[in-house]
């Protein structure tokens, strides 16, 4: 039987029936990183936090990648069936800046500042049936 797995430990809640991304938040400074960080990249201070990150943010910035991804960022794509992805930052709620893929790779869809929500989906599926799973950066309705 194939299993959904995430593509990462840690990254985020899994199962959960709302998965939500993990960061840590420093209870010195109070900045948040993501992913997971045992001590503050601000201040190095380590006394850290972790708690569920906000599912909506803005776009800060963004690319559409044209090349194929180098392992492990690879999500089983050819050269024939590649296709270009929009990657960007979403800037959360408390400060954090969260890298990740975008569902649309329209250029035309996309402008920094807009609303997106943070949804998880199948990044890939192993050979082994399994569904990896990832997240993903898509425009709110
Ligand atoms: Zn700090």
């Amino acid at each position: 039987m194939s299993k959904r797995v995430p593509i990462a430990e840690g990254l985020f809640t899994w199962p959960a029936e709302r998965p939500a991304l993990l960061g840590s938040r420093c209870n010195n400074c109070g900045i948040a990183s993501f992913p997971v960080a045992e001590s503050c990249m601000a201040c190095s201070g380590q006394d850290v936090t972790i708690e569920e990150l906000p599912s909506r943010g803005t776009l800060w910035t963004w690319t559409i990648q044209q090349f194929m991804p180098k392992s492990p960022y690879n999500s089983g794509e050819t050269p024939e069936t590649f296709r270009p992805y929009g990657v960007g930052y979403l800037e959360l709620p408390g400060g954090v800046r969260v890298e990740g893929r975008l569902t649309e790779n329209d250029p035309e869809k996309l402008h920094i500042g807009m609303e997106m929500d943070v949804v998880f989906d199948t990044w890939r599926t192993d050979s082994n049936g399994d569904e990896i799973i990832g997240f993903f950066f898509q425009p709110s309705n």
